[in-house]
Formats: structure tokens, sequence, C-alpha cells
């Protein structure tokens, strides 16, 4: 390196060309590949198979987009919205143009990290991301648009309007997080929402490890280890049998988390892929996955299990606060 680098140094002008144009690749590549990494990973990647292209069934052509972008620009609920096709989505913005097409590479780099590890078939349909500039125009659009009055300030994931509706403003965890349930209703029928949510809460905060999707510890962390520290979160059979409406409805506060950091721990042991393709396939015998789960991990005793896991859960920290929502 030192030796060409004196070659150029000596060399005419119109070496500073090529030279300028190495710097440029550099510098773009550099910035491509840390802007998803909120930080470095020293863990072990090792759960994860040869990166491969992804086959995936359900494909729609350019003409099926087309035509979908055509009926939406009849129903845009105003001027000022940018549409960008970002297979399998379209996604709709209300933000700058610029804004909208960076929001849409975050669409893309979370669709093809997810469907590398996890998701052969994209969702069924064309789904649209709405991505509100703020806090008023999400709550004025899904009103205008689904008749919704949402009950989470940053975003849902609605399956009878296909539709995901984001307060874009809060930052793009909640979008990433949105993503994997359209992706898990068309590859795991049925998926309790334990698993569910535990998966699309692990990669609202994540970046890339050895170029594959990474969960980072996040805001959610505080709030279980108080939980654990009073002693009043579940047992992993409790939390992993409670039905859908029951997780939603039912929850004291700590569901999400305890799910969520299930996943992160699973993830840091290089099992949480293996988990989820064992438990897709058993899904029958073991609806709730607590049995998968325990021959994932290796346990017979659960209980020792939760204590290790509780252990391991109270010597965390938070990663990275400031991309939090507030
Ligand atoms: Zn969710």
């Amino acid at each position: 390196m030192g030796t060409n680098f004196q070659t150029m140094k000596r060399g005419t002008p119109i070496l500073f060309a090529p030279l300028a144009l190495f710097v440029l690749i550099l510098v773009s590549v550099l910035y491509f590949s840390t802007r998803q990494t909120p930080g470095k990973s020293q863990h072990s990647r090792s759960e994860f198979p040869p990166v491969k292209e992804s086959k995936s069934i359900n494909k729609f052509t350019d003409a099926d987009f087309a035509a979908h972008v055509e009926q939406l620009k009849k129903k845009l609920p105003g001027r000022g919205f940018t549409i960008i096709v970002q297979p399998p989505f379209v996604v709709i913005g209300d933000g700058t143009p610029a804004a909208v097409k960076s929001q849409a590479e975050t669409v893309r780099w979370a669709v093809d990290k997810l469907k590398q590890d996890y998701f052969e078939n994209d969702p069924r349909e064309i789904l649209n991301i709405w991505l509100f500039k703020n806090e008023a125009s999400y709550r004025k659009h899904a009103r205008a648009l689904f008749g919704d009055e949402p009950d989470t300030p940053y975003g849902y994931y609605s399956s009878a309007h296909k539709a995901l509706v984001m307060n874009i403003e809060t930052g793009g965890g909640t979008l990433v997080h949105e993503i994997v349930h359209p992706f898990v209703e068309a590859n795991f029928p049925n998926c309790p929402a334990w698993f569910n949510e535990g998966l699309g809460s692990l990669y609202e905060q994540s970046g890339e490890a050895e170029g594959h999707i990474y969960g980072y510890t996040n805001w959610r962390l505080p709030g279980l280890q108080e939980a654990i520290r009073r002693n009043i979160v579940p047992s992993f059979k409790t939390l992993m049998a409670t039905g859908t409406r029951a997780f939603y409805d039912e929850d004291k506060g700590s569901n999400y988390a305890q799910a969520r950091y299930l996943c992160y721990y699973l993830q840091e042991r290089s099992l949480l892929i293996k988990f989820y393709k064992e438990f897709r396939a058993n899904h029958k015998n073991d609806p709730t996955g607590y049995q998968t789960l325990q021959s994932v991990l290796n346990e017979t005793d659960m209980s020792a299990f939760q204590k290790k896991w509780e252990k391991f859960v109270l010597g965390l920290s938070e990663e990275f606060k400031l991309l939090a929502p507030a």
C-alpha cells in the first residue's frame, strides 16, 4: 500500500482522479455499511448459515406493483405524498421525498435481512407501509383512511387494511418491528403472540452482525429488570401459554419485554433461528413452543433455567438509549 501511495504522489495529476474515485467509493462503502449498525458486536454468529440469495414465494411482478400504485394514487389522502415500490411492500410517506427514500431503504434492509434468516414467503398481498411524518398526521390519517384510533403512538400493522401505519417521527425501530408481523403471518400461521411480539420487539433495535440482522438491548430492559427484582415476571410456561388476547389485554407490563429478552437470550446462545425453525415445524404438537424451548435449550429443569435467564437479564445494560422512542 505504502509503495503504491508513493507512486501516486509522484505521478501526474491525472492519477488523482482514480484516487479521488477510490476515496469516494471507500467513504460510500463505509457509510452504507455502518448506517444500519448502531454498534459493533463481539458476539459469535456461528448460528448463521452461509449468506445466500433468498428465493421467495408469492412474488409480484413489476406490472402488479404498477397497477397497485395506480390504484393507490387515486386514494391518496392529500398532496405531498411520495410513493416508493419496495417489494413486497409499497412505501407511502408525507415526509420530504429524501426522507421517504431513506425510510424505504430501511424497509429494504429489514426485508432482506429478515428473509435471509427466517422467511421464505412474502406476504400474500401487496401491503402498503404508510409513513406519517408526525403524530398529528399519523392519527389524522389512521382515522381518515382506516377509521382507526391507534392505541400506540408508534405504529401498528393492520392485516385487515393490508397496511402498516407508522408515525415515523418516533424512529425506524417500530418500522422494523412491524415488518416482522406480516412475514410471521405468511410463514408461521397461528404463531402465538408471545413469539410474534418477541421477534418483532427484538428487531425494533437492530443492526447487522456478520451480514445478519442482530437485535440489541433496548428501552424495554429497565422495566423488565425491575419486574424481575419485584418477582412479578411469570414463568415461561405461563407466558408461552398466554393466548393472543390475554397476551395483549392482560399484560401486567412485562409480556413484550419477557418475550423479547427470551429471544435475545436465544440469539446470544446462537439458538434463535434453530428455535424458530423447530417451533414452526413442531407447532401442531407444541402450539406454545414450550417443549421446543426445552429441547433447544437442552433443559429439563425450567425453573432453574428461569433463574439463569433472570440473572442473565439483570446483567445486561441498555446499549442504545438514544434510539429509544420517547
Ligand atoms: Zn408487534
